[in-house]
């Protein structure tokens, strides 16, 4: 028999007979590996410990540590076993297809009754006695017509369907869970037992369409999450509930922040308390982007399709345009024009004004600007995903030798913004060339070491995406983590030679020749509208006092008391804070729980002890204590904390 060699991570190699079995392999290395092993992975691709290995490669047993490796079997094998669990329950359920999604997995089945949650803990059980079974899990390779004969036989029509769509005559490979057998390219675990009984949980079910298309029989869809063990589990069901409670949507609602409705999906009717969190923070923004350098401009919503022609969005990007037809007078064809989805082509118009010098760059041109891109009803949410947004976008031209000193100080602004605004933890993702691009290797070893030398200077870890960024250039990716640990990307920078190309931009250098400037496109906080959402989030609605909408509401315990309650609001609003009266005939406990479900940071009550006194008595969101101070000492601690931290 042939021989392989089969070369180790730690760089050693090893000759094998050809066909010999990554579960060989393991066990050849030590015993406890050929237990403790659930996958290889053979020059890069995920590997079942049962197939033959029949040529050279690079090997690696994957143990439960390898967390990627362990998490995407666990999901797999459990849609299996799952599946399995239906049918010892109800033999009669047809079986169709279970992917591993982002935490877990689906099981489409087709069952008349629809499946109850008691149905879901009775699956439950029955899933976690197929893993304390600990049965084997074995795998063949069949040609076509005897997988069709043997789903036909046992009267599964959803897999005959799967396997005729399979193009080719290629043989099709067979998993066994015990006796229970699936249509599945794997890998998978060794056994049942291998997978952790008290860290799975079905979730929900939910309708879906056969091949998900409408035309086709509807299926039941069961979703479960899974992980390592218990406590990952754990922390991820409170995650979920506390998301549950932190919803912007929700929140939305109960602080009157915005709302959404058919006649214009995905576009946000904004309410007076939503829109003053937008233009404080829009000047909070603005105040940021001046102080460094940036200039700000506005550019046109309408724009005519022969500027997105020659920037090449109408080839790359129509799809996802607003179009807007136009009857110009006295021309022969309607005008087509489009919203514009990004404000990059502008920018280049508004620089291409009037001759530029090397003297003129590096130019920050920034807008807050309005864009509308098309996205299918299903993706968008609330105000995460929308179609109609406003960018704290900018664009820096400037010349390859200022590349790394622009790059540097857009981190630098972007984590002292972030930090303003609540978050001390980012992560950085640094996208380099792909295998199709344009420029030479020399222009990319020296934008991407100018963007690696940036973060390295400021000292900041950040991973790189290989192969991941723009056919013309590197990007950065900022993303950040909320406080209940979940991640958003927001920030990005991207070099780009290419636009500044298309749309014939130029400066006249030292050497008095002309040149093409870069383009550095940048955002920070990505759209207002998602990161606002993102803001009610991380905060539960509990906005830091200089982004609350309603800042102080001034509630009076007695009527008596109406005078003084209307006068200390007139003072708080001459010292420019959002303060507001409350001078209804209702209890002050009543008025308290209403303020509080409106995210009101302060409340000052006031009884006629106040008015005698001339004090207030503040409480605060969340807080049950309240605390007596003389009208002008609160007056001057609600104005510095109202100060917007750039300003402090
Ligand atoms: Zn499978
Ligand atoms: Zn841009």
């Amino acid at each position: 028999m042939s021989q392989i060699s089969l070369t180790f991570p730690d760089g050693n190699k090893c000759d094998f007979a050809a066909g010999v079995t990554a579960a060989e392999v393991a066990a050849a290395i030590a015993p406890s590996l050929g237990k403790a092993a659930i996958s290889a992975s053979l020059d890069g691709k995920h590997w079942d410990l049962q197939w033959p290995i029949t040529g050279d490669a690079r090997i690696a047993i994957n143990t439960m540590k390898d967390d990627a490796a362990a998490l995407e079997l666990i999901r797999h094998d459990l849609a299996h076993v799952m599946a399995r669990a239906v049918q010892k329950l109800w033999p009669e359920v047809k079986v169709t297809i279970g992917p591993v999604v982002e935490n877990g997995w689906y099981y489409d089945f087709d069952r008349d009754e629809p499946f109850t949650p008691e149905d879901l803990g009775l699956i439950e059980k029955e899933m976690k006695a197929i893993i304390n079974a600990r049965d084997p899990v074995k795998t063949e390779v069949w040609d076509r017509s005897r997988a069709i004969a043997h789903y036909v036989a046992k009267n599964e029509p959803f897999k005959v369907e799967l396997i005729e769509a399979i193009p080719g005559d290629e043989p099709l490979r067979m998993y066994w869970h015990g006796h229970w057998q699936d249509l599945c390219r794997g890998p998978h675990l060794q056994h049942t037992g291998q997978l952790p009984a008290d860290a799975f949980k079905l979730m929900s079910v939910a309708g879906a369409y056969w091949r998900g298309d409408h035309r086709n029989k509807q299926l039941q869809r069961i979703y479960g999450v899974a992980f390592k063990n218990r406590d990952d589990l754990k922390a991820y069901l409170t995650m979920l509930e506390e998301a549950a409670k932190r919803d912007h949507r929700k929140l939305g609602r109960e602080m009157e922040l915005f709302h959404l409705q058919e006649e214009a999906p995905g576009m946000v009717f904004w309410h007076p308390n939503g829109w003053t969190i937008y233009r404080t923070l829009m000047e909070y923004m603005g105040r940021r982007l001046r102080r460094a350098d940036y200039r700000e401009i506005k550019t046109p919503q309408v724009v005519d399709r022969v500027l997105w022609e020659r920037s090449g969005h109408w080839e790359a990007y129509r799809e996802n345009m607003f179009i807007v037809e136009v009857d110009e007078e006295g021309a022969k064809e309607k005008r087509i024009n489009a919203l514009k989805p990004m404000n990059c082509p502008c920018h280049v118009q508004v620089y291409n004004q009037g001759l530029k010098s090397y003297r003129d760059l590096p130019l920050r041109l920034a807008e807050f600007g309005s864009c509308h891109r098309y996205e299918s009803s299903g993706s968008m949410h609330g105000l995460m995903r929308v179609r109609g947004f406003t960018q704290d976008d900018a664009h820096i031209f400037c010349t390859e030798d200022q590349i790394e000193a622009e790059c540097a100080k857009f981190i630098a602004l972007l984590s002292s913004v972030y930090r303003d605004l609540g978050f001390d933890k980012f992560d950085i993702k640094l996208s380099t060339r792909p295998e199709v691009r344009i420029g030479s290797d020399e222009t990319w070893d020296k934008v991407e070491g100018a963007l690696t030398k940036a973060i390295e200077k400021l000292g900041l870890p950040y991973e790189i995406n290989p192969g991941d960024g723009a056919f013309y250039g590197p990007k950065l990716d900022f993303k950040l983590t909320d406080a209940i640990g979940r991640e958003w990307q927001c920030g990005t920078f991207q070099v780009d030679p290419n636009l500044p190309d298309r749309l014939g931009a130029e400066y006249v250098g030292e050497d008095g020749a002309k040149h093409r400037p870069y383009m550095l496109h940048r955002a920070i906080l990505g759209s207002f509208e998602r990161f606002i959402g993102i803001l009610i989030e991380n905060y539960a609605g509990k906005l830091p006092f200089w982004l609350a909408p309603r800042q102080v509401v001034v509630a009076s315990i007695v009527s008596d008391a109406d005078d003084y309650v209307n006068e200390v609001v007139a003072k708080l609003k001459d010292a420019g804070l959002r303060a507001e009266a409350d001078t209804r005939n209702e209890k002050i406990n009543y008025k308290v729980r209403e303020h509080s479900v409106g995210k009101v940071p302060v409340i000052l009550a006031i009884g006629m002890k106040e008015v005698e006194e001339r004090t207030v008595s503040l409480r605060r969101l969340g807080e049950t204590q309240t605390e007596s101070l003389p009208l002008d000492q609160a007056l001057r601690d609600l104005v510095a904390e109202a100060t917007p931290p750039d300003q402090r």
